[in-house]
């Protein structure tokens, strides 16, 4: 037999390497952005057109190109910026690899204009699928131009893969933070569509944070400086009373390069031990700076992971800077966290008035067609039989049955029975840990999580008040400013009108900011910017899941921030009340992220247990 293996082509190699460097337009905005920076540029403009679908466009004024270089910089592993292995060990350039342009090249048409600043002409290249189409000399300013167009026109799986331009957007100003963030040395102007999103003037750390994030950020920034011989740190963490019950911003360089690190982020997070709640997360601009020579950026395609050789060390210096700055700005004794702990109730049920429900049992049952007999957090559902299509907001049973597995489901699923047993008027209750709710019914006991059951009432109420445009609101006596970062603008601008139809008055009000009016009954007059802020870090970071649709997302959050949390106490009328609601709703069992609410325990297991 003869032979069968063979070299790939260039372009296959190339679209093989695009395939782990290219996954979205975001990966090309930052690779394009690298290089620029790479290139010495104080200025660079992005342009993008939707979402970078049809162009993402760098425009810097470095050092530019000659007319080879120009050509070179497209094959697969050319560099200027490696000459040897050595020189693996002491990068200080954010590309290296060689392999960015020939990986976007390979999956767009690309049209290059580079000219250095001492030529009096430069050159000109369009380049699509790896095919060189034209090179010739043209007229153009110092610097170089790269537009990339139709991103994946030839990879259409690619292509569908993609989420929506809202999504995709987003993705691309988080990458663009990450390169902004850090080179405060270098202006930038971010177009949208035509539109200037973002404007940044060259200016120090502090400046260029507060001019990404919105000028709420200058309050809470804490100074972090210190230098060892392994490692120097300086940048800034957000008081601990900005920490954020969801991920937050968090935002680690090393040697002016975005990296991802759990263990140091640990380190960061242990720093603010005691002086945060322990689900709350920490929000920092650090950056570090070490001999290049002591990590190693080559472990991963898009380099956001590096190994460190010194990492015990480091991760206990970053401790100690932190909390010591944390320290020094006199912080940490005058919190008191007992009563920021209390925030993350803002339902209070003492002041409501508790009804006692009356529910006949009816298969039939309706929900909707009349109201529920106590809404936990104040609204009642409204009458409406326009509920059409509502249904399709509810994830669908199937929607869950990837998550459980045979045996949950004998287990947690409950019968009509014991259905009609829990709705029962004058059931005893007993709360367990401020947390759990048991109750006996006839086949034995069944405990109920009192978070996660109040979260699925609160998400059903609230997918109803989407499906039905309207939703009561909370008028505030006091109209609220919020201002927010340029990425948090966009996406509220998304789902203003969802917001309204959760009971949120909310009016742009130019500049990053926005006026509250109004918010869902139930929710804290005090906490609602905290609420919004909440809502909108959770929206983003639920944006991935395809599960929801974007108006459940809405919905999930805001049942996940104002629904009752696990530590309050509960009395017997509002256990009832509790579970009367639930089971008032169409799927009981399980939150809407799949979790399980109820658990049974029978008389039978509890006989096994005691081994009678
Ligand atoms: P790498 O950045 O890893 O070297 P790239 O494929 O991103 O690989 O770029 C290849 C080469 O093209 C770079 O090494 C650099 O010499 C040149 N280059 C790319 N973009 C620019 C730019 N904006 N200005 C000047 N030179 C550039
Ligand atoms: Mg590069």
């Amino acid at each position: 037999m003869s032979d069968i293996i063979q070299l790939l082509p260039d372009s296959v190699a190339n679209q093989i390497a695009a395939g782990e460097v290219i996954q979205r337009p975001a990966s090309a905005v930052k690779e394009l952005l690298e290089n620029s920076i790479d290139a010495d540029s104080t200025q660079i403009q992005l342009i993008i057109k939707d979402a970078g679908r049809t162009l993402i466009q760098v425009i810097d004024n470095g050092k530019g190109m000659s007319p080879t270089d120009a050509r070179m910089s497209f094959e697969r592993h050319a560099t200027s910026k490696l000459k040897n292995t050595d020189d693996l060990f002491n990068i200080r350039t954010k590309g290296f690899r060689g392999e960015a342009l020939a990986s976007i090249a390979a999956v767009a048409q690309v049209e290059m204009k580079t000219m250095r600043p001492n030529d009096e002409i430069g050159t000109k290249i369009i380049i699509e699928g790896s095919e060189v189409k034209l090179q010739e000399p043209c007229q153009t300013s110092k610097g170089t131009s790269i537009s990339v167009k139709n991103l994946f026109f030839n990879v259409p799986a690619r292509r569908n893969f993609l989420k929506s331009n809202q999504v995709e957007f987003r993705h691309i100003m988080e990458e663009f933070q990450r390169v902004a963030l850090v080179h405060p040395e270098v202006s930038f102007e971010v177009f949208h569509n035509d539109q200037l999103q973002l404007s940044l003037e060259r200016g120090n750390f502090k400046q260029r944070i507060i001019g990404i994030m919105g000028n709420n950020y200058n309050e809470r920034l804490v100074p972090v400086e210190e230098q060892t011989e392994i490692v120097k740190i300086s940048g800034f963490v957000c008081k601990p009373e900005f920490a954020k019950k969801t991920r937050g911003e968090q935002f680690l360089f090393v040697n002016h390069r975005f990296i991802k690190s759990n263990y140091l982020h640990h380190a960061i997070q242990h720093a603010f031990e005691d002086l945060i709640p322990h689900d709350s997360h920490a929000s920092y601009f650090l950056q570090l700076e070490v001999n290049p020579a002591s990590i190693d950026v080559n472990i991963h395609p898009t380099k956001t992971e590096i190994k460190f050789e010194d990492e015990k060390a480091i991760y206990a210096i970053l401790r100690t800077a932190v909390k010591q700055s944390l320290g020094k700005y006199q912080i940490a004794p005058t919190l008191d966290f007992e009563t920021e702990n209390t925030f993350t109730l803002p339902y209070n049920y003492e002041q409501n008035e508790v009804v006692i429900p009356k529910i006949k049992v009816n298969p039939n049952y309706n929900p909707f067609e009349r109201e529920l007999p106590l809404s936990f957090k104040g609204s009642p559902v409204p009458k409406d039989k326009n509920l059409k299509h509502w249904d399709k907001l509810f994830p669908s049973q199937s929607d869950f049955e990837n998550i459980r597995n045979a045996e949950q489901e004998e287990q947690i699923s409950i019968t009509h029975q014991q259905e009609t047993e829990a709705k029962q008027e004058s059931r005893i209750c007993f709360q367990l840990h401020r947390t759990y709710i048991i109750t006996q019914i006839k086949s034995g006991m069944m405990i109920i999580d009192q978070q996660l059951a109040h979260e699925r009432i609160l998400f059903e109420q609230f997918c109803r008040s989407l499906a039905l445009h309207k939703s009561a609101s909370q008028q505030l006596l006091f109209p609220q400013t919020v201002e927010l970062t340029p990425n948090d603008t966009l996406l509220l601008n998304d789902i203003l009108d969802d917001l309204k139809n959760l009971g949120f008055e909310i009016s742009p009000f130019g500049n990053n900011t926005f006026v509250i009016n109004g918010i869902p009954p139930g929710a804290s007059e005090q906490e609602c910017k905290n609420l919004l802020e909440e809502i909108l870090e959770r929206y983003r970071l639920n944006t991935d899941e395809l599960k929801f649709n974007r108006q459940q997302q809405l919905a999930l959050a805001l049942a996940k921030n104002i629904g009752t949390k696990r530590g309050k106490p509960l009395n017997n009328e509002e256990m009832n009340a509790l579970i009367d609601l639930l089971f008032a709703c169409e799927n009981p069992n399980y939150t809407a992220s799949g979790k399980p609410i109820i658990q049974i325990i029978s008389l039978e297991d509890l006989e096994k247990k005691f081994q009678r």
